[in-house]
């Protein structure tokens, strides 16, 4: 698929090219005040290959907030942490409903139907709160250990400013804690999500950090296992169901590939045996997936015939 490095180079530009007016058709998330302010009109895509090419357009090189993406490091770590006790405490089902949704976690008595939703990575910070001594830094250094760059960051105003809105994950967490499906204090959970949330990335430094998804759990550029190889087939497998939310079907029935989104405009999507994409335009449709970057990695999809189904 990748043979031809400039004919690939030349897809991604057309690709973005197309998408340019394409931003206005959605809405950058302001619930989080400091998203507010990214310029909207960035964009870019990436391709990382498991034999070490990264080929990117437009803004790939821009670090943007990584928000829920995070959310696959974090199942990482928890998984191999916890192993199988881990799927007492969440499932693995598609939830059906917003990412944030507080009414399902109700019904099923404190646990959440999935680890992409946020009830069910709050509940995975908890793993990660109660299995590390120092649970953010061992979040942030695994992500610069990936990305093979120690100059990732959490940006604080980010952090911040999730911590003074995030009344929504405290109620989640809480109302996990009430049906003792969480063991640290929950401010200690909440501090770690948000700062695993507000990780800056760029849709390189993301391709090339996922890389072991797409290649058994082994990290193509070091060759170190980073996770077994039936957990890396079992978290694609909870990508390809809940990774886009409630456009999870959708985007399996139109791209057809393991995928994560995040409210900071991002998305990266596994492409077994061959590599990661990542695309980034910060305006959001309904469901808080990015328009442009959906678009984008549905084109390079297409055009290439990567659907795993
Ligand atoms: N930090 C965001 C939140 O908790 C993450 C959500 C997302 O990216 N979908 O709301």
């Amino acid at each position: 698929m990748i043979e031809n490095i400039t004919v690939l180079q030349e897809i991604l530009d057309d690709l973005l090219l197309k998408q340019t007016e394409k931003y206005c058709q959605g809405h950058v998330a302001d619930y989080i005040p400091a998203l507010a302010c990214i310029p909207p009109q960035l964009m870019g895509i990436s391709i990382a290959t498991i034999d070490g090419n990264t080929i990117g357009a437009g803004d790939y090189r821009h670090p943007f907030s990584i928000q829920s993406i995070s959310k696959v490091f974090g199942l990482t770590l928890a998984m191999n942490r916890l192993g199988k006790p881990l799927w007492q405490r969440v499932t693995m089902e598609p939830s059906g409903q917003a990412f944030n949704s507080i009414i399902q976690l109700e019904w099923e008595k404190g646990i959440p139907k999935n680890p992409m939703i946020n009830a069910g990575a709050l509940l995975v910070s908890d793993v990660l709160v109660s299995h590390y001594s120092a649970s953010k830094l061992a979040f942030v250094s695994y992500l610069r250990k990936l990305a093979n760059d120690e100059s990732i960051q959490v940006d604080c105003e980010v952090y911040q400013s999730e911590l003074s809105h995030g009344n929504r994950n405290a109620a989640l967490t809480y109302l996990m804690k009430s049906f003792n499906n969480i063991e640290a204090e929950v401010p200690e959970v909440l501090s770690h999500y948000f700062t695993q949330c507000a990780v800056s990335m760029s849709c390189k430094q993301l391709s090339e950090s996922l890389l072991f998804l797409a290649n058994k759990g082994i990290d193509p550029k070091t060759q170190s296992q980073i996770c077994s190889k039936k957990d890396a087939h079992r978290i694609n497998a909870i990508l390809s169901t809940s990774g886009m939310y409630d456009q999870s079907g959708e985007f399996a029935f139109s791209v057809g590939l393991p995928a994560k989104s995040g409210v900071g405009g991002g998305i990266v999507a596994v492409v077994p045996n061959i590599g990661v994409i990542c695309a980034w335009s910060p305006p959001l449709n309904k469901y808080g997936n990015s328009v442009v970057g959906m678009n984008l990695i549905a084109g390079l999809a297409g055009k290439l015939g990567l659907s795993i189904y």
